[in-house]
């Protein structure tokens, strides 16, 4: 038996490093088991060079806890090592590294350092332990086997046992008394599932029972395997089915019933690599982050399921996953943004969901068109917020109008070029917010020949003021902003049936059965199959309103009351009557009886007013 000191200047890095760590100590099993991975993956490369000889049987990693012992043991069945290796890999380099990842850190408190990066992944087992042992049996011809103890202080002891036969490594941690929640079993397999859902090999953690075959009471007793060593991603393509992918997708996230509306297959090699299967969910219409997210693999190692800075915001909206060996995981997030690497992977990732949409939208126009509502909320995320992404998808982005109809932007603008250009030669695009309420507005506007657009999710108030900016020449005016005449205005040629003088003496008439404060009462000479009163809402005042609504400042106008113009169409026979009734209480109740017609068409009509119009209209009839 020998003993050593740790090749390290700085005496106490231990609780340094612990402290740092603390508040991500979990990690240490993903890094334990992932040193065993890649022990059991090297001896298998040695294999098939035929530098390994014989058979190298069964190579699966067990873990196990002993709550009474105290103890979490990895073992793996991989290459081993010798003494010499033990006290060049883990003591001298992993501790050098050690060093460093003191020197480096020492001044700083980053909680996003993954300390895999400082060759510390053994390290980490003292995150958790207060004593590690190690017991291998390197693979190569006539190696003796070992054991290595350290207690957390730079001192170690090493010595070769003779009662070691097996060919690999175990771990041996004896878990710290303030962490002994790591030895409750559900607790490992919680962490083991997190973390090694996906490594390449088999990872076993105790057993259990299968489900009894009909007529027996017991089921059989099978190693509890953890992971898929397998995953859909690392597969190519051509050999997966659509069932597959969907089965995947449910592997991933444990659904039963959620069925994903397609996938993306990622696949690069240069300049960096990048796997993974992203999928499309059915989004509802909230902008809400999601809990199913993305998740980032490094050679099918989990990291995390935080993937902001590595995909653009509007990606995150997506699911599946992302392997990249060349994602450097171990910075932090500011400079995760900086990365040349990640800027490259991010916006490849873009240009292939542009790509994947619009390839879509061209071979399966119909079945686009179905799954429109489900992702539009997604495209117009990033049409916002993606200048790439929308360079691209306004190709394939739909435009709905109130029948279901669907028109890409430039289908939409050829569709209403000659009908919907204003007197200034500017298009306006007319939308609804929703049909049901703004029904009468919608109609009117049809009847004229013009197209409803409809543009009802959250996000639409923000895509129309993008597509304003971005559009040449192109408004949005919400149906009901102004009376069907003046929505597009055109050359104004019809004549009022009544006379300035006419006009000034009605005002004060309908002025007086409103409430003046909301109402502004404007003549104005409109088609006699109009309505005698029509209540509007201009654009830009209810836009205000709408960004006070969502949380955005719209400074004072967004503070004002609900204001509505009360148009008064001149050249309606009910108008005209309203003026000529001598008697004035019958000119008022006639005045009254139009104006809450109109409220009503637009549900403002509520309360009072509304029982009062309801008693009236009856003593009326
Ligand atoms: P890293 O994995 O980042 O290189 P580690 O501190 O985790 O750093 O491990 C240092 C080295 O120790 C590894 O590169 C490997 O050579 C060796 N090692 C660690 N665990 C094992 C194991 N279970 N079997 C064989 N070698 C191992």
């Amino acid at each position: 038996m020998s003993t050593g000191k740790i090749n390290v200047q700085t005496e106490n890095i231990f609780p340094i490093i612990k402290k740092f760590l603390y508040s991500d100590n979990e990690i240490f099993l993903r890094e334990l088991v992932s040193n065993a991975v890649d022990a059991t993956q090297k001896l298998k490369a040695l294999a098939s060079m035929g530098e390994a000889k014989g058979d190298l049987g069964d190579t699966k990693i067990e873990v196990e806890v002993d709550k009474k012992a105290k103890t979490i043991v990895i073992k793996d069945k991989g290459i081993g090592m010798t003494k010499e290796e033990i006290e060049k890999y883990i003591t001298q380099i992993a501790f050098s590294g050690a060093e460093e990842f003191v020197n480096k850190y020492k001044d700083k408190v980053d909680k996003n350092v993954v300390i895999g990066h400082f060759g510390l992944g053994f390290y980490s087992a003292f995150m958790v332990a207060k004593k590690v042992e190690i017991f291998s049996l390197s693979y190569k011809d006539g190696a003796k086997a070992v054991r290595w103890e350290c207690d957390g202080s730079p001192e170690y002891t090493i010595e070769e046992i003779s009662n070691r036969t097996q060919r690999g490594t175990n771990i041996v941690l004896h878990i710290a008394d303030d962490c002994e929640e790591y030895l409750e079993s559900f607790k490992i397999e919680e962490l083991l599932t997190k973390y090694c859902k996906f490594l390449p090999v088999e990872i076993k953690f105790g057993t259990r029972k299968t489900t009894p075959p009909s007529g027996e009471t017991e089921g059989a007793e099978v190693d509890n395997i953890i992971n898929n060593p397998n995953p859909a991603w690392t597969k190519k393509p051509a050999d997966l089915t659509d069932e597959d992918y969907k089965n995947f997708y449910r592997e991933l996230y444990h659904m039963q019933f959620d069925e994903p509306l397609f996938h993306i297959h990622l696949n690069v090699d240069y300049p960096f690599n990048l796997t993974g299967i992203l999928y499309f969910p059915r989004l509802s219409n909230k902008l809400e982050m999601p809990k199913d997210r993305i998740q980032l693999y490094s050679n099918q190692v989990f990291v995390t399921d935080n993937v902001e800075n590595i995909v653009p915001d509007f990606l995150t909206l997506l699911r599946g996953v992302i392997d990249s060996p060349d994602i450097p995981l171990n910075v932090s997030r500011s400079y995760l943004q900086a990365d040349g690497n990640v800027k490259k992977i991010s916006a490849h990732i873009t240009k292939k969901v542009a790509d994947k949409l619009e390839e879509l939208f061209k071979k399966e126009r119909e079945d686009f068109e179905k799954k429109w509502d489900d992702i539009k909320i997604f495209v117009q995320y990033g049409i916002i917020s993606d200048e790439k992404f929308n360079e691209k998808a306004m190709k394939f982005a739909l435009l709905k109008n109130t029948d279901n109809k669907f028109f890409t932007f430039e289908e939409f603008e050829n569709h209403v070029k000659a009908t919907q250009t204003d007197k200034d030669k500017k298009l306006v695009y007319l939308y609804a917010t929703n049909k049901e309420e703004q029904h009468a507005y919608i109609d009117a506007a049809k009847n004229r020949g013009y197209e409803v657009l409809l543009m009802d999710t959250m996000l639409d108030p923000h895509y129309i003021n993008h597509l304003e900016s971005k559009l040449k020449d192109v408004s949005f005016v919400r149906v009901d902003a102004d009376t069907v005449d003046n929505l597009i205005k055109k050359d104004d040629n019809t004549i009022s049936k009544l006379s300035e003088e006419q006009q000034k003496q009605l005002q004060p008439v309908i002025e007086n059965v409103i409430n003046k404060e909301q109402f502004t009462v404007k003549f104005e000479n409109l088609s006699e199959k109009d309505a005698p009163m029509i209540i509007t809402r201009p654009e830009f005042m209810r836009r205000m309103k709408d960004m006070q609504a969502m949380g955005g400042n719209a400074g004072f106008y967004g503070s004002m009351p609900d204001m509505y113009n009360l148009i008064v169409n001149t050249n309606h026979p009910l108008i005209s009557k309203i003026l000529a009734e001598t008697n004035s209480d019958k000119q008022s109740n006639l005045a009254k009886q139009t104006a809450d017609l109109a409220l009503l068409s637009q549900g403002l009509l509520k309360g009072e007013s509304l029982t009062s119009f309801i008693k009236r209209s009856v003593e009326m009839i």
